[in-house]
C-alpha cells in the first residue's frame, strides 16, 4: 500500500487542532510557508503570483526570517514549508534559515525549481523533510519554453537533483504541472527520475491550461506504464485538483486557514498562501507572529472572509474532508 503524502486527507491527523477551530478558537498553525524570495530566475508560462511577485519583486532580509522562524516555533507552528512567492533559492539566506527551523525543532521543506538546489550544501539539506524540484518538462526544449529560464538549466538541474539524491539525506521527489506542450514527456521525465533515484514524481494539472480529453487518456495510460515499470512512486493530483479549479466548493467553511499561513518576504503576514498579497493581517515586523496569529482582529478577519471571493484553493479538498468527517462524521468515527 502506498501512503500519498500529498493527500489532502492528511490534514485529519491533527484532530485537536481541527476541533478547536471548529468551536471557534484559534489553534496554532500547522503549517507556514515561510516566502523568503519573490523574486525568481524562470518565467513559468503559468506562474499564478506574477503581479505579486512584480509589485514586491524583495527577498526577506535574513534577520527578519530568523525572527519568523523564533516566533513560529514559540506560537506552535509544526512544520515550514519554503516554496513561493518566487524562487526561494535566490536569498543566499535559505540554506541557514533551513537549519534554523531544525534548530527550533520546526520541521521544513523546500519547493523549488531547482536552479539553485546544490548551493545548499549537505547540511541544510539533510535538515530538509523533503525537497520537491519543480521540473515540468522531460527535455531541455520544452523546459525553456514553459519555465522561460534566463539561460538553459535543464540538464544543470538534474544533475543536481542527482547529487540531492546520491546524498541520501531527504527524501527527493520530481513536481510536473501537465501541460499540453509536456504531457508526452512525462514517462522520459520518470524514467530518469528513477535512474537518479528519486522517492517520487507528483502530477498535477495546470490552473487554466487543461488538457483535453485524448491528452488527459494519453497522458494517464502513460503514468500507468510508469506505475507498473519504474522503481519510481506516481502521485496524481488531478480528481483533487480537477475539482478546485473548476471552482467546486464543497464545504460551508474554511478551516483550513486556522491550520495554514503565509508569510510574505516583507514580513506580512496572510490567512493562506492562495492569499498571499491580499488583506495581510499582521506584519511580523511590528509585532511578534504569536500576537498577530492569536489577535483578536485576525479571528475577526477570518470570520470575516466571503469565501465565495477567494480563488480556486488548494486547501478546498481539505475542508471538504474535515466537514464530512469531524462535522458530518460520515466515517462513523466510534466504528473501529
Ligand atoms: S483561499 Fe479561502 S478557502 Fe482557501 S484556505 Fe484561503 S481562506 Fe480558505
Amino acid at each position: 500500500m502506498i501512503l500519498n503524502p500529498i493527500d489532502p486527507s492528511k490534514a485529519i491527523i491533527h484532530r485537536e487542532r481541527i476541533l478547536t477551530a471548529l468551536g471557534g478558537g484559534m489553534p496554532p498553525p500547522v503549517t507556514v510557508g515561510l516566502d523568503i524570495s519573490n523574486r525568481c530566475g524562470h518565467r513559468c508560462v503559468w506562474c499564478l503570483y506574477e503581479r505579486y511577485k512584480r509589485e514586491k519583486p524583495l527577498l526577506m532580509p535574513e534577520a527578519l526570517a530568523h525572527k519568523a522562524v523564533r516566533e513560529m516555533a514559540e506560537a506552535g507552528v509544526l512544520a515550514v514549508c519554503f516554496s513561493g512567492g518566487g524562487e526561494p533559492g535566490m536569498n543566499p539566506a535559505l540554506g541557514r534559515v533551513i537549519l534554523a527551523c531544525r534548530q527550533a525543532g520546526l520541521s521544513a521543506s523546500l519547493n523549488t525549481n531547482g536552479e539553485r538546489l546544490r548551493e545548499l550544501g549537505e547540511q541544510s539539506l539533510a535538515a530538509l523533510s523533503y525537497v520537491r524540484v519543480s521540473l515540468d518538462a522531460g527535455s531541455a526544449e520544452t523546459h525553456r519554453r514553459l519555465h522561460r529560464p534566463a539561460e538553459d538549466c535543464f540538464e544543470r538541474i538534474l544533475d543536481d537533483v542527482a547529487w540531492a539524491c546520491a546524498a541520501r539525506r531527504t527524501t527527493v521527489g520530481i513536481g510536473f504541472l501537465a501541460h499540453p506542450l509536456n504531457y508526452r514527456e512525462f514517462a522520459p521525465l520518470a524514467q530518469r527520475a528513477g535512474r537518479l533515484g528519486c522517492a517520487y514524481l507528483q502530477v498535477r494539472p495546470v490552473k487554466g491550461m487543461p488538457l483535453d480529453g485524448p491528452m488527459k487518456a494519453e497522458l494517464f495510460a502513460e503514468i500507468e506504464q510508469v506505475r507498473r515499470k519504474l522503481p519510481v512512486v506516481v502521485y496524481e493530483s488531478f480528481t483533487k485538483m480537477e475539482d478546485t479549479i473548476a471552482g467546486r466548493r464543497n464545504f460551508e467553511r474554511c478551516v483550513m486557514n486556522r491550520l495554514v499561513s503565509n508569510i510574505g518576504p516583507d514580513g506580512c503576514v496572510y490567512a493562506c498562501c492562495e492569499l498571499r498579497g491580499v488583506a495581510p493581517i499582521g506584519d511580523i515586523g511590528r509585532s511578534s507572529f504569536k500576537d498577530i496569529w492569536f489577535s483578536e482582529e485576525h479571528r475577526r478577519a477570518l470570520e470575516g472572509l466571503d469565501l465565495g471571493k477567494c480563488p480556486a484553493c488548494k486547501y478546498a479538498k481539505g475542508n471538504e474532508i474535515i466537514e464530512r468527517v469531524f462535522v458530518r462524521d460520515e466515517l462513523h468515527r466510534d466504528f473501529l
